[in-house]
Order: C-alpha cells, then structure tokens, then sequence
C-alpha cells in the first residue's frame, strides 16, 4: 500500500539530500506514465493536479483513479492540489482522497494568509492522513488562472516565514525565492539562493521539521535546481514542461501520421514522451532508488 501524505516522505528527502517531483497532470494517459517511470525508477512520487483539471476531471474521480494506482505501487505515492486559492474546493478534494493539499492565499495580507492557511491546516488534520502546503511570498508568472506579474512578485521574509509556519501549522513550506511558473523569459532567472538557505536554517536548522518546496522547476538549468536541492529544497514542481510534451508529443505524432485514426497510437507516442521527461527530472532530483 502505497498511499501516503507529502510529509514524511520529504522529511526523508530532506535529511537525505534529495527531491521528489511534484509532477503536474491533466489526463490519465500522463498520470500513468508519471507513476510507471516512479516505479520503474523506484522513486518517491508526488502526483499533482491544479484547480482546473481537478474540477474538469472530477475530485473524486481522481482520488479515486489514484487510489487504485498507488495501492498497487511498490512506491509512495502522494496526490497534491496545487495553488488552490479556495479554502472550500480545499476542503471538497481533501474530502474526495487528496493526501496533500496547496492552500495558496500568498495573494492575500500576512493575517489573512494565516487564517485561510490555518483553517485548512485544521481541517485536514482533522481527517487525517492528509498533509498541507502554504505559500508566503508570490511566484510569478502563471500558473492554473492565477497571474503575477514579476514586479508584483514579493519575495519570501525569513522572519515572517518562521512566524507563518507555527501559526498556520502546515506541514510543507513554499517560501517565494525567485522562481516563476511558466516559460523563464532568460536562461539564469535571478534566484535568491541566499534567502532559501536563511528560510531553510531558521526553520530546520535544528532537525528537519518542516520540508521545503521549490515551485517554476521548469527551465532551470541542472546546476541551479541541484543548487536549490542542496539547499533544502525537497519538493520540485515541475508543471510547464509537462504541458509542452504533452502538446508538442500530441501535435507531432497527428502531423506525421495524419491520415491514421487510431486514437490509442497517439496515446502510446505521448506515453513514451512524458516517460522520458519523467525520467530527466527523477534523475536530475537524486530520486531514483529512494523509495
Ligand atoms: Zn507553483
């Protein structure tokens, strides 16, 4: 059995030096693959969904679909809504078999911050078995239908940060350090390396309580997201990336093989894109043999 929350498994990654991909999905086709490459790899795994696939496929559909994926898996596998600015629809795929829940309120002042986070944090504790993730500070870009722009992107307080974590109670941490969703418009974004190491002293310090997340994974170069690995960061999201192949994998099998109509041929090109991709990030992460 191999349903399990964020938690443990990225205090583990912490402790060990490594990350495990967060891995955004929005069909079955993907989510088969990203779980086929984890246990081929015999890597931890966290499978994610943002708030629109979520709604468009169904909560519990999902859960459910998961479920019967991860029971059979010799890996850990955990199932995370990312960027979710409803403390409701939170509580809606906490209900339908999420085990990590993104309540993402980073748009919000430092108190209302708090009090969305903290009631989410309560809520799912109160079931059990579900771990939560806040964010303080903002990523830019886009992700899902949340927009920000970069100047309007704050970095996350070292200070703030410790005040936030005990007060919200969450289990996993998204400090803002200068990471983006979307496509990084130049090859070395400005990352505040110096501010994730502050972030991960303060916090963890004196024994790994409270693992951290790296959101935007997608165009880093590899010596910078080993550097933010190294650095604490123990839950890499990676999003865009997996849009493109997905799209690109789609769009190039139709256009060579255009007067074909076999739908399950398409499925099985972009299976094997996806998987190799997978298979970029689990290796670059440190993942593989982890689990
Ligand atoms: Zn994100």
């Amino acid at each position: 059995m191999a349903i399990v929350d964020a938690k443990e498994m990225l205090i583990k990654a912490t402790e060990e030096n490594y990350a495990v991909g967060a891995f955004n999905i929005t069909n079955l086709i993907q989510m088969e693959a990203v779980v086929d490459t984890a246990v081929r790899m015999k890597a931890p795994l966290i499978i994610q969904t943002s708030v629109t696939p979520s709604k468009f496929l169904n909560a519990k559909v999902l859960a459910n679909i998961y479920k019967t994926m991860a029971e059979s898996a010799p890996i850990p596998i955990c199932l995370h809504l990312d960027h979710c600015t409803d403390v409701e629809y939170c509580k809606t795929c906490a209900d339908a078999g999420y085990t990590n829940i993104m309540i993402d309120a980073s748009k919000q002042d430092f108190k209302n911050n708090i009090r969305q986070t903290r009631e989410v944090s309560d809520y799912c504790h109160g079931i059990g078995g579900i771990s939560v993730e806040g964010e303080l500070g903002t990523v830019s870009g886009v992700e899902d239908q949340i927009k920000v722009a970069q100047d309007e992107a704050a970095l996350c307080d070292p200070e703030q940060a410790l005040e936030f974590v005990a007060k919200t109670r969450i289990d996993i941490f998204a400090p803002a350090i200068g990471t983006a969703h979307g496509v990084y418009k130049t090859k070395n974004p400005k990352l505040d390396f110096d501010r994730m190491e502050k972030i991960f002293k303060l916090i963890n310090g004196k024994g790994v309580k409270m693992p951290l997340v790296v959101h935007g994974g997608t165009g880093l170069q590899p010596d910078v997201v080993k550097r933010l690995v190294s650095l604490g960061g123990s839950k890499f999201n990676v999003s865009t990336d997996l849009k493109h192949v997905l799209i690109d994998a789609t769009y190039g099998y139709i256009t060579s093989h255009r007067e074909e109509y076999n739908p399950g041929k398409i499925d099985i090109a972009v299976r094997e894109a996806i998987m190799a991709k997978i298979e970029y990030w689990i290796d670059l992460l440190g993942s593989a043999g982890k689990a």
